[in-house]
């Protein structure tokens, strides 16, 4: 019901916009044309010349009264002539033809359905006084066409509304004027009815060459009978149902309104005219299709068949055309068919020049999806999630879409809003959120910044040794290679990588000038390019034997010896020994001390391996062995 509401609004706004505007002087339109005039004064009746009242006179009395009669109705009404006066005085002929250039500027173009001619006269026979009655002259197509006196083109057309205007007019003036019927209603060649470019008639209201009418026909009485009458035939030529097509064109006439209803409801695209009062009483035009070009946009709306929209959009370049009632674009000589509907089985089954006649052939189907070929994004879904929410500040979500970009476009239109992927948690997007988030790599520095952790997060994992600092705090979030027992530092950089081996921690290194591969939990220098060891280990006798840049491994080394020591290459300091604190002290004469030991036994018999030695007490000095 809803649609079907909906669609008679819109026919009504279609009537309104497109087919009155066609009729925009909508309105009962008579041109009464006094026969005669000026130079030219008809017939002069039985009663001849010497009356001073001939036919002119009485043609325009009875016009003049007519005029007033449609006036009051509410008829516009024009007259060729409201004066005794002729319109060319060269010849009755050319009077003729200047009297229809009158009549026919009368004319509103769009109104011309609403207008009719009528040319008032009155007849004599002279030869024949006994002749009277009143006549009907319209022009008639089924007569065919004179060569020498050709119809104008448009009278052709009017031809059937001439005949009906003939029609009532002469039923409706035979009621009101007390003469007879003449010779009745004819059709006929006359020059005023068929060059009128309208429906027209003229009229002979009776016999000025008979005694007796031509009496009537000089009174007043008489002439507002004649206006009267012609004016009832006006008015029932104009009470009656046309039936037009959405082009304009009249189908079908009709005086019964149920019989034009009917005929009309029973075709396409048809409206029906109430000619009396002047207003559409019906309408099935459904003109939907709408011709757009790229740069100048509407050209044409309205078409009511795809063909007829087509003929016209082809006679450009760079246009569409889109059916105003379901959105889609039908047709285009320059857009691409980029909306793909996906179904999950079948793959693309279908693509369309918008998403509107995407959609609407997606959703025939389930499990489709639409896809906007350009962007990747999916436009519309039965059977997938809206993922991306619009979430106000204030109101919570206020919109869900298939994707970024709508949803982001959406969220344009309001403030403090933020697009959330619901299904990561991701914020992607927001007009109040600071970007507080970076994705730092350990080389390259930053990488990316979120509105929040979770999106930063999602970015790191794409890449090795990168981690996720809150701007603000500082603070570390997350990190895949600050957890890695290897670190290689650069002096500059500090830490530039991390690995769990050792190795690769190393090759990594290499590729550098000035880093270092560090045991991160142990603190231990292993590797560097710039840095000498700061630990020595040196034996007593062998003088240096390891180095290191860990004092524990220095130390763990230096156990394995006897008579060793740690020494802080930089500052000299001893940082352990195994043999510095001992009882006894084995002295060379030129090495000094070689060797130190808590046994004396012990002491002597390294001693005796030497030349030039002698064992001390350490503390007192006093030497108790010696062999030189
Ligand atoms: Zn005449």
């Amino acid at each position: 019901m809803g649609i079907k509401y909906r669609m008679l609004a819109f026919f009504a706004l279609f009537l309104f916009i497109f087919i009155i505007p066609a009729m925009a002087s909508a309105e009962k339109h008579v041109i009464i044309d006094p026969g005669h005039g000026g130079k030219y004064a008809g017939t002069t009746g039985y009663s001849g010349n010497s009356t001073g009242y001939f036919e002119k006179h009485a043609n325009l009395d009875v016009s003049i009264k007519l005029k007033k009669i449609l006036q009051n109705q509410g008829y516009k009404v024009d007259m060729t002539r409201e004066t005794d006066k002729h319109f060319s005085a060269s010849s009755s002929s050319a009077d003729l033809t200047a009297r229809m250039r009158v009549a026919n500027k009368f004319v509103e173009e769009g109104n011309r359905n609403n207008t009719i001619f009528i040319s008032v006269h009155h007849n004599s026979i002279p030869s024949d006084p006994s002749m009277r009655g009143f006549e009907t002259y319209f022009f008639d197509i089924n007569n065919g066409i004179d060569s020498t006196y050709p119809p104008d083109p448009i009278q052709i057309d009017s031809s059937p509304e001439s005949k009906r205007l003939a029609n009532t007019l002469h039923t409706n003036v035979l009621k009101y004027v007390p003469v007879s019927e003449g010779r009745g209603i004819i059709s006929n060649n006359l020059y005023v009815t068929r060059n009128a470019q309208m429906p027209s008639a003229l009229v002979e209201v009776g016999y000025m060459s008979n005694p007796a009418e031509e009496k009537l026909i000089k009174t007043s009485s008489f002439q507002q009978k004649a206006a009267e009458g012609l004016a009832k035939g006006i008015n029932n030529y104009f009470n009656v149902y046309e039936v037009y097509n959405y082009k304009n064109e009249r189908v079908k006439t009709y005086e019964s309104k149920s019989n034009a209803l009917a005929y009309a409801k029973s075709r396409n695209n048809v409206y029906v005219f109430d000619k009396s009062r002047q207003s559409i009483i019906y309408s099935n035009i459904d003109g939907d299709y709408e011709v757009y070009h790229v740069s100048k946009g509407l050209l044409e709306d309205s078409f009511v068949t795809e063909n007829d929209a087509i003929k016209y959009a082809k006679k450009w370049k760079n246009t569409y055309i889109l059916n105003e009632e379901t959105g889609e674009i039908i047709w285009s000589n320059y857009l691409s068919k980029n909306y793909l509907v996906e179904h999950t089985a079948k793959g693309t089954i279908y693509k369309a020049y918008n998403d509107k006649a995407a959609i609407n052939y997606a959703q025939e189907w389930k499990n489709t999806k639409v896809i906007d070929k350009k962007t990747g994004d999916l436009i519309w879904s039965n059977y997938l999630d809206k993922n991306y929410s619009v979430v106000h500040a204030a109101k919570g979500e206020i919109y869900k879409a298939f994707n970024e970009n709508a949803a982001i476009d959406y969220a344009k239109g309001w403030k403090n809003t933020k697009v959330i992927n619901s299904n990561t948690g991701e914020i992607l997007w927001s007009n109040y959120l600071a970007k507080n988030f970076t994705v730092e790599h350990a080389s390259k520095g930053e990488l990316y910044v979120a509105y929040d952790e979770v999106t930063a997060i999602n970015y790191a994992k794409d890449w090795k040794n990168t981690k996720v600092v809150n701007k603000e705090t500082g603070e570390i979030l997350w990190s895949n290679y600050l957890d890695t027992t290897y670190a290689v530092k650069h002096v500059a950089k500090g830490e530039i990588y991390g690995s769990f081996s050792e190795e690769e921690a190393i090759d990594y290194a290499e590729g550098w000038l000035n880093t270092s591969v560090i045991n991160r939990k142990t603190g231990e220098i292993l590797w560097s390019n710039y840095l000498e060891s700061t630990y020595a280990v040196k034996h007593v006798a062998k003088g240096e034997i390891y180095g290191s840049f860990s004092e524990e491994e220095a130390i763990d080394y230096a156990e394995g010896w006897l008579n060793t020591s740690v020494i802080n290459r930089k500052t000299g300091e001893i940082l352990w020994s195994n043999y510095l604190d001992s009882t006894y002290v084995v002295e060379h004469t030129a090495k000094g001390e070689i060797y130190g030991s808590f046994s004396e036994e012990e002491a002597i018999e390294y001693a005796k391996e030497w030349l030039n030695t002698a064992v001390k007490v350490r503390e007192t000095g006093e030497i108790i062995w010696s062999n030189y």
